[in-house]
């Protein structure tokens, strides 16, 4: 009866805590604070005017600053607005009105069109196919990434396959790192699509939690190797390096693919905020400047992880299995009844990321993965919560045995 017992006791604390979204905590935020008085000079460093129209791939300053970082030659790369999933959604909608090079016809054309999506993975990314009237196929997620025989034989016997959706570094929400043979096959792969693209969504490219940051192998550059340039889509922001409301955002791709995707986009804008580019630039200066940034983002959200280690080993050793990442944003717990967990959690004023969220069409068919978002509460709440989501975890495993 303990667990009932420590369930009542949760219940009648009433808690009213959130672990449902990735976002920054204000002491993170705090951390770019100067950028609300920058930028000091509107000049770019062509001596263009920022206050004005114009420049709809962005100052190269800025995209010199971050192809290193997000394996983009600068020249490939476009500065989009504050939110990398507008560039996302906005792709998709271009290649459904617009043949995407190598494309026989607009997406919009063909029968059906389907993603595959890689699970547990970024319900955002699923809830864009949903609008999008897109089809979605789960593939496992392994250590390595995606579960390549499965992808390999996905798009090779199906030419409906014209995207799949890639968070490959500190994966959202597993924090996996693809290895150099997962993005090796994903450039050689033989798709049966001549049109089909990989959505390569670098959210969390240096967002690094230890002095040892995993590598990720570049995947433009081999499948421009594989003989396949146009195959990558490259997306990545400082959502949550700068400001999470008023970053920046980058899209990368091969010379054609970027000729398509500014021709498409000059319908929809004069030109970027430039006042904001400008503004990323005096703030960051370079790589340097990006990874002491982030050296302090760690300092902030590190013992964040490590709570949530140390209190689900404490208290679900044996009962349930969670991620350690080395990066990124997220820990993902896998429990029996998943949901069952989420509901009784939120009836102990927890409010968790619903379980199937990480699933397409929101359906977990093993009801297990559990997302935990770590960063925005301060320790002494996080504490509070991650207990109170392990005794709910204890409670569901008692009760149904
Ligand atoms: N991609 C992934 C994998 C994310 O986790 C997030 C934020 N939760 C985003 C994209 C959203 O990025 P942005 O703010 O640039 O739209």
């Amino acid at each position: 009866m303990t667990a009932q017992r420590d369930y009542a006791d949760l219940v009648q604390r009433g808690l009213s805590l959130d672990l449902t979204r990735g976002k920054p905590s204000p002491r993170q935020l705090d951390l770019s604070n100067a950028m609300l008085t920058l930028p000091a000079s509107y000049r770019a460093a062509d001596g263009s005017d920022g206050r004005n129209y114009g420049n709809l791939q962005g100052l190269a300053e800025l995209r010199e600053l971050f192809a290193p970082l997000i394996q983009v030659p600068a020249g490939q790369l476009v500065v989009g607005g504050n939110a990398s999933l507008a560039l996302m959604h906005d792709t998709i909608v271009h290649a459904l009105l617009s043949p995407v090079p190598g494309a026989a016809r607009r997406w919009i054309e063909e029968p059906e069109i389907t993603f595959l999506c890689p699970v547990p993975g970024y319900d955002r990314h699923f809830t864009i196919c949903e609008r999008l009237g897109i089809k979605m196929v789960s593939v496992p997620m392994t250590a390595d990434g995606p579960d390549m025989d499965v992808v390999e034989r996905l798009v090779a016997s199906d030419a409906s396959v014209k995207g799949m959706w890639c968070v490959p570094k500190y994966s959202n929400p597993t924090g996996v790192t693809y290895s150099d043979e997962t993005v090796r096959r994903l450039a050689a792969m033989t798709t049966a699509a001549p049109d089909f693209r990989v959505f390569w969504d670098n959210a969390y490219a240096v967002h690094h939690l230890t002095d040892t940051p995993d590598e990720l192998a570049d995947l433009l550059a081999l499948s421009a190797e594989h003989g396949h340039p146009d195959r990558v889509f490259v997306y990545a922001s400082t959502s949550k390096v700068t400001l999470a409301g008023a970053g920046v955002s980058f899209f990368g791709s091969s010379p054609e693919n970027v000729k398509w995707f500014l021709h498409n986009t000059s319908k929809q804008s004069i030109g970027p905020d430039k006042i904001n580019q400008l503004r990323h630039v005096e703030f960051l200066r370079d790589g340097a400047g990006v990874a002491g940034h982030m050296r302090r983002h760690a300092e902030l959200v590190g013992p964040k992880f490590e709570l949530v280690d140390k209190v689900l080993s404490e208290r679900l050793g044996g009962l349930a299995t969670w991620t350690s990442p080395k990066g990124g944003y997220f820990v993902s717990l896998e429990v029996p009844h998943a949901a069952e967990v989420v509901a009784r959690a939120k009836a102990a004023g927890i409010a968790l990321t619903p379980a199937g969220a990480t699933h397409p069409y929101g359906k977990d068919p093993d009801d297990r993965t559990i997302r935990i978002a770590p960063t925005f509460p301060e320790l002494d709440e996080l504490e509070q919560a991650i207990d109170g989501l392990a005794t709910c975890v204890r409670l569901v495993a008692d009760e149904r045995g």
